[in-house]
């Protein structure tokens, strides 16, 4: 008698909720017990937020070392080798984006408080007056925030006082990075889509070997879309809109994407910038980055990491590099 092993087809299951103040949505294919070996994902990226990376949570580290530097602290202050790791790579970031990407505008985002207000007409008093975004951003600068590995190899972060540092342009590529590891450490899971607010990862292939289709919204049409990304494999794609957290007083659109050199929503002619690359960190921060340097430099800044880019200026033109336009496919629903 012959025995025949026969795999059991995968399965799938969904889950959707609220992580770091934004749309969560997992779809995880693999084993029964792959699966359940998996149900704790949202709360792990809970626990990023809270632990780590939340500006406005006072469990996180974040929000530890920016308390005790608005309290007058004026010594280095001990910082854990995972947030050290972050920095690390967001100054690097910072550097090669000519400081388009700048995590040291947290009250300047707490001042324009985007979070809280959006809408279409909310009205020209939602605007900080000169004077607000004068003093705020007085106090930014990336370098004017230092980091050291000390003797006792630990590592060491220093700001002044009214500087508040602010990893929101990060922290959802972040948490994708985080999903990515856990899903490996896993057994019986073939494969993943995890989506935090504007980050995305596609893990693994999907179950048919069909290709994953990521759908990029219309910044300008609700309910509509762009295109379609068709991806093979485990990627990272975040996209960076002025449509996200945003309010019009008149005509004209303030957004949550800060322009480091004025303290005003960046106006660079773009609408919306996405960014598909093989780290989480690296295409949310790139895609926020990019979105401020405006079409020619924010290409460039995206060759230089050799990630695909696709931005949409305000006249509803596409730009992308050939890695992009490979897997880029533009639909009219
Ligand atoms: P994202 O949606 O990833 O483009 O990130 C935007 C968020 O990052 C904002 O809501 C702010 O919290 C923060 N932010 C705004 N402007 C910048 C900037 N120029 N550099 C870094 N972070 C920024
Ligand atoms: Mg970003």
């Amino acid at each position: 008698m012959l025995l025949i092993a026969c795999k059991a087809p995968d399965q799938e299951a969904k889950q959707a909720g609220t992580v770091m103040g934004t749309v969560y949505a997992q779809t995880i294919y693999g084993t029964e017990e792959g699966i359940q070996s998996a149900r704790d994902l949202q709360g792990k990226l809970q626990v990023l937020e809270q632990v780590v990376l939340s500006r406005k949570t006072e469990t996180s580290e974040l929000w530890k070392v920016n308390a005790s530097f608005m309290q007058g602290n004026k010594k280095p202050y001990q910082i854990t080798a995972q947030l050290a790791e972050y920095l690390q790579q967001l100054i690097q970031i910072s550097a090669d984006s000519d400081g388009a990407l700048d995590i040291t505008l947290g009250a300047a985002a707490q001042l324009w408080n985007f979070d809280e207000q959006a809408g279409e007409n909310s009205g020209q008093e939602l605007i900080p007056s000169a004077e607000q975004i004068r003093e705020v951003m007085s106090h930014t600068g990336m370098d004017k925030l230092q980091m050291t590995k000390g003797e006792d190899g630990l590592w060491y972060l220093q700001i002044p006082e009214g500087m508040q540092l602010d990893l929101g342009a990060a922290g959802k590529g972040i948490a994708c990075d985080i999903a990515c590891d856990f899903l490996m450490d896993k057994e019986g899971i073939t494969s993943a889509v995890v989506s935090v607010g504007g980050s995305i990862l596609v893990y693994g292939s999907k179950p048919d070997g069909s290709p994953w289709m990521v759908a990029v919204a219309h910044p300008r049409e609700k309910n509509k879309k762009l295109g379609v990304l068709k991806l093979q494999g485990t990627h990272y794609i975040s996209t960076s809109g002025d449509y996200e957290r945003y309010f019009m007083a008149g005509e004209k659109r303030y957004h949550h994407i800060l322009d480091p050199g004025t303290g005003y929503p960046a106006d660079s002619g773009l609408c919306s910038v996405t960014i598909v690359c093989d780290s989480g960190l690296l295409s949310d921060a790139l895609s926020t980055a990019c979105f401020v340097l405006g079409q020619e430099k924010g290409m460039a800044l995206a060759e230089k990491y050799h990630a695909m880019i696709l931005m949409v200026d305000d006249q509803g033109t596409l730009f992308m590099n050939d890695s992009m336009k490979a897997c880029f496919q533009v639909t009219n629903d």
